[in-house]
């Protein structure tokens, strides 16, 4: 008495295509994330790679994403300073101030608020 097929045909058909569909899933959801690389850690791109594969965050990735941050805070802060000339502002202290920020030559109503305020300040530090 040997061994006898008495498994239904198409139930076998059935199983061999649902396993075909896990490996087709597997190969995408492999194309779409990939795998994790170490080789390139050190870089922004693996540090995000890092949370996708639930990989500790490494030194130079961590690095990597710091400096970035560091840059793009520096372009954002350094863009209010360099505030439009304010016109208005001439005949007053902060007028010259704002031509020297500027680097123009500060006006007249400027100049001579600026050594009215350097005469008070003088002052009121003899007093003091
Ligand atoms: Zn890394
Ligand atoms: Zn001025």
């Amino acid at each position: 008495m040997g061994y006898t097929w008495n498994g239904d045909p198409a139930q076998s058909m059935a199983a061999e295509e649902a396993r075909t569909a896990a490996r087709k899933t597997e190969r995408v959801t492999k194309s779409l994330f990939g795998v994790f690389d170490p080789s390139k850690c050190g870089t922004r791109q693996n540090y995000y790679q890092h949370g996708v594969y639930d990989v500790p965050r490494c030194q130079p990735c961590k690095d990597a994403e710091s400096e970035y941050a560091r840059g793009w805070r520096k372009t954002r802060t350094r863009k209010p300073t360099k505030q439009p000339f304010d016109p208005s502002k001439c005949g007053e202290n902060r007028g010259y101030q704002q031509h020297i920020n500027h680097g123009t030559n500060p006006c007249g109503p400027c100049t001579e608020a600026h050594s009215a305020y350097m005469i008070a300040y003088n002052e009121q530090r003899r007093a003091a």
